[in-house]
């Protein structure tokens, strides 16, 4: 008989490991809160405006690609992937427009525009930053099990290249003097929820990624993967079960043995996979007892990531003049990322991101209207902020700067559908810790063995998957997390992988 596998959640980590294990011959059956596949990377609709509930920028395609040929499909049977460029607008600090893009001669002109002389030192970042994604990739797609896993070939070969002693914009330093051209290469720490000035110089290969290997958008918007997945889980007699919240993780012992559902039914199953977004699944699905490791008090002295203020708006006509992806600067950005991160504050000049999908994808929205995806790095629920009250307040001041920095003319005339969703939201209705979008922060001292381990720690027979475990927040790491935990339990029950 087929060994049979429940997963909590039907987010990208859990229905990676949906897709791997039912073309491996498991029986599977995925256990999903929300009334829709997808979690974070879910969509809802508007009155035919059609969002992305988190993820838009898909990066690492061939992390997706691989997942798609384990399982034995043609990604391109599944999906329609377009590739974005110029990658964004970043409209900076001052006020410059800046349109990074991979095209080599467009490129330099852009960079002679605005930074004149660094292009050489661009050209030099692309050559190093590929040399350390060489070999910190094959680091991120093993599990870190104990120490001993960092003594293994790869980690030692990827050591030098690391960088994780200086912070990502000092390490920018090394090809760009330009304190502003720096941040157009640093960013991206906010993809992981963080600071540049804190986060690990490691992730420069963050933007590497982007320059590198592009920027991604599946027609339909980037849930038509997770929507893709399910596909898939089922054509393979997998199930997955909406609307059907997990109340309990049964352990007996040191072993996990089934799912209590909130309706009472008890599901058994030879193997457990956990995708709820850790610190939560750890303290409402666990009891204290069971997880010496990760109490209640150890989970909340952890470090967490920011949150995200979200506004999906239903507009009138188009922004067809303005790209896809919009970076819009906060004026003194180190300060804002320090209201985020150090002082739990909501900036008066806070950074936006504007997503202008319907330029490249006339399926988002009725025709003659748009979709327009606006998402504002917040603090997380550390901070006292009361988003109840606040809410509308900050929506207003959101739309002004996207109107008048971004470019957006009349934005707010426009409006005719509209959603918010706040910090407490994703905390109280999306099941996520302390509503910080990106998980567990990525400080050294949370990454690698540090960071929940694949095959959990805790008590025998779980396997965990996700943005809060090993290796990291990021759809490509997520999928990553399901890849590793598939292999675990093929390899745990004793046969060959594969993969
Ligand atoms: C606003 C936003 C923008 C982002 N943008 C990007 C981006 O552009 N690119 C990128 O690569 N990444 C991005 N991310 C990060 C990351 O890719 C997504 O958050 C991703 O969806 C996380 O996947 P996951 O599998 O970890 O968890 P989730 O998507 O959170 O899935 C977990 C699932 O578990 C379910 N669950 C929880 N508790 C229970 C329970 N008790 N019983 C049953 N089910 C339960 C939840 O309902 C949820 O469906 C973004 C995230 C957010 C929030």
């Amino acid at each position: 008989m087929n060994k049979k596998v429940a997963i909590v959640g039907a987010g990208p980590g859990g229905l990676t490991a949906g897709v791997i294990l039912s073309s491996k011959g498991y029986s599977v059956d995925i256990y999903e809160k929300q009334d829709c596949i997808g979690g974070r990377n879910s969509s809802f609709d508007m009155a035919g405006f059609k969002f992305d509930l988190g993820p838009t920028f898909l990066m690492m395609k061939f992390v997706l690609e691989e997942i798609f040929q384990i399982a034995g499909r043609n990604i391109e049977d599944y999906l329609e992937i377009r590739e974005i460029d110029p990658l964004y607008r970043l409209v900076l600090p001052g006020g410059q427009e800046f349109y990074p893009t991979r095209d080599t001669l467009k490129m330099k002109s852009e960079m002679d525009k605005h930074f004149p002389g660094a292009f050489e030192r661009y050209e030099e970042f692309l050559v190093e930053e590929k040399k350390k994604f060489d070999v910190l990739i094959p680091c991120l797609q093993i599990p870190y099990d104990s120490f001993a896993d960092f003594f293994k070939g790869r980690f030692i070969k990827a050591l030098p290249r690391l960088d994780a002693h200086k912070s990502l914009f000092d390490h920018l330093g090394r090809y760009f003097d330009d304190e502003i051209l720096r941040l157009a290469f640093t960013f991206q720490a906010k993809y992981l929820g963080m600071s540049p000035w804190e986060c690990p110089g490691t992730f420069s290969i963050i933007s590497y990624i982007e320059h590198g290997g592009g920027i991604y958008h599946p027609i339909g918007g980037l849930n038509q993967i997770s929507k893709a997945m399910a596909r898939i889980i089922e054509e393979n007699g997998g199930n997955i079960h909406l609307s059907s919240p997990i109340e309990e993780i049964e352990v007996n012992g040191k072993r996990a043995q089934g799912l209590r559902l909130q309706d009472g039914e008890t599901v058994n199953a030879d193997y457990i996979v956990l995708n709820a977004d850790f610190s939560h699944a750890m303290k409402h699905l666990v009891s204290e007892d069971f997880r010496p490791k990760y109490t209640d008090k150890k989970l909340e002295g952890k470090r967490y990531s920011c949150s995200t203020f979200m506004l999906y708006l239903g507009i009138e006509g188009s922004y067809s003049e303005l790209p896809h992806h919009n970076i819009l600067f906060a004026n003194d950005y180190r300060s804002n990322i320090e209201d985020i991160s150090k002082r739990y504050e909501v900036s008066d000049d806070p950074s936006i991101y504007v997503q202008n999908a319907s330029v490249t994808d006339t399926t988002l929205a009725p025709e003659g209207k748009s979709s327009i995806y606006i998402l504002v790095p917040v603090p997380n629920n550390n901070s006292d902020f009361d988003w109840e009250s606040g809410k509308e307040k900050f929506r207003d001041k959101v739309i002004k700067i996207v109107e008048e920095r971004g470019g957006f003319k009349d934005l707010g005339k426009r409006i005719v559908e509209e959603r918010i969703i706040t910090p407490f939201d994703w905390e109280n209705e999306k099941s996520v810790y302390k509503g910080a979008t990106f998980n567990l922060a990525h400080n050294i001292a949370q990454m690698l063995v540090f960071r929940p381990h694949n095959r959990f720690e805790e008590f025998a027979n779980c396997y965990l998957v996700g943005g809060g475990t090993h290796p990291g927040s990021g759809l490509p790491t997520i999928y990553e997390s399901g890849k590793i935990s598939s292999r675990l339990i093929i390899e745990d029950g004793g046969e060959k992988a594969g993969f």
